[in-house]
């Protein structure tokens, strides 16, 4: 299953994309190479991809991670222009969908469970780590992909693919410690923190799952369409006390998904005995939890990330058949670094998305 990716110039394929080359995050055009189509991939022609407020984090530098030049995007779909000799699954014409992981080792604990994003050999749609290997992957702000078939994803027929393409990292991110947690039960209650691309989506998942939800958010703004629209069952305005207060205990679960540092404790306060909160929003420091209120409660603070390839496929299938997708505004390429700075405002209902086949001019 691992393969290598793009590099600078080891690779003779020439690729265009949108890139950062610095910590001001600023993206624009850029050329460079991807390896030849092997025996095991597909190559696909980029139709749409989302941006994650990940792609926000490490185009800024936001962890110290510095790996530039970095062409972001992990929500990636298009249609398939070419196969390689083995490939089984996919066929030239195949509109399918690559997210956030392309290679693994396949043979660890972790990849024999399905579970390749636990891998240490991962390899990210986009290189996020430098791991000093020289190794750099380039990700779907970009003309195309090429990844091994394993890697690949599907959708149904019914989901419009602009739409859809953000399921492969928010929908994956939020689904995956909603089933790995216990958090999928109907009639339970859920809070969901932060209502961005990875909330939105986790609201319409949940009450999918049949449980009560409940948004806690800094944006009283929202409240309206999480209640009329998203179908959120009540709306927490995080910095009102009195608010907070009455909703303390009432909680069985809690999918955190804020982008920057927040108080821990009074999220806590809101689970019930043996109640869970799930952190996926990284925020660039520490933050501190309170241990005593754990201990008293027996309650779990835990972390997770998106979901291995074959939980990623039920997801997706999950999703056609309740007809979830996220909330999307499509934007062309060169509107990116506006939408960047939008992002980073929280001025976003709830994902954007770029027509990358439409609007990527060379
Ligand atoms: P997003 O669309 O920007 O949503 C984040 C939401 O967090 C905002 O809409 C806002 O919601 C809330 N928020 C922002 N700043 C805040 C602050 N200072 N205090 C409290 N709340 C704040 O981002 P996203 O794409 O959903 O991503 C969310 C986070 O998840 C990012 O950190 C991203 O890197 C991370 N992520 C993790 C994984 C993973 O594998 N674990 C995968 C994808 C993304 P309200 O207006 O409702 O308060
Ligand atoms: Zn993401």
């Amino acid at each position: 299953m691992s393969n290598t990716q793009d590099g600078d110039q080891q690779h003779t394929q020439k690729a265009f994309g949108w890139a950062a080359r610095d910590t001001s995050g600023i993206l624009s055009p850029f050329h460079f190479t991807r390896r030849v189509n092997g025996d095991d991939d597909i190559t696909m022609k980029i139709l749409y991809c989302g941006i994650c407020h990940t792609d926000l984090h490490i185009t800024r530098n936001d962890f110290g991670f510095d790996v530039y030049p970095v062409v972001p995007g992990h929500e990636i779909v298009g249609v398939v222009t070419q196969v390689g000799c083995n490939v089984q699954k996919f066929k030239i014409g195949d509109k399918v969908g690559v997210g956030c992981l392309v290679a693994s080792c396949g043979s660890c604990e972790n990849c024999k469970e399905d579970l390749e994003t636990y891998c240490p050999k991962v390899e990210f749609s986009y290189t996020i780590f430098n791991d000093g290997t020289g190794k750099k992957n380039y990700g779907g702000y970009s003309d195309f992909y090429v990844v091994n078939e394993h890697f690949v994803l599907r959708f149904p027929e019914n989901l419009p693919l602009d739409a859809a393409a953000p399921l492969l990292c928010a929908g994956g991110t939020v689904y995956s410690p909603m089933k790995y947690y216990g958090l999928d039960k109907s009639g339970k209650h859920l809070g969901v923190v932060g209502l961005g691309g990875l909330g939105h989506v986790a609201v319409k998942f949940a009450k999918a799952f049949g449980m009560k939800v409940t948004v806690i958010s800094t944006s009283p703004s929202k409240k309206k369409e999480a209640i009329e629209r998203l179908g959120a069952d009540s709306f927490l305005f995080s910095k009102d006390s009195d608010e907070m207060k009455a909703a303390v205990s009432t909680m069985d679960g809690i999918i955190d998904t804020v982008s920057a540092p927040h108080p821990m404790a009074p999220l806590i306060d809101l689970l019930k005995p043996h109640g869970k909160l799930v952190v996926v929003g990284v925020a660039e420091k520490t933050m501190e939890v309170p241990i005593f209120p754990l201990l008293m409660g027996r309650k779990l603070v835990g972390g997770s990330t998106v979901g291995g390839i074959k939980e990623t496929q039920e997801m997706i299938d999950f999703a056609g058949k309740h007809n979830i997708v996220a909330d999307i505004e499509l934007i062309s390429m060169d509107y990116v670094n506006t939408a960047m700075d939008r992002l980073a405002r929280g001025d976003v209902r709830y994902r954007f998305v770029i027509d990358v086949a439409n609007t990527l001019n060379v």
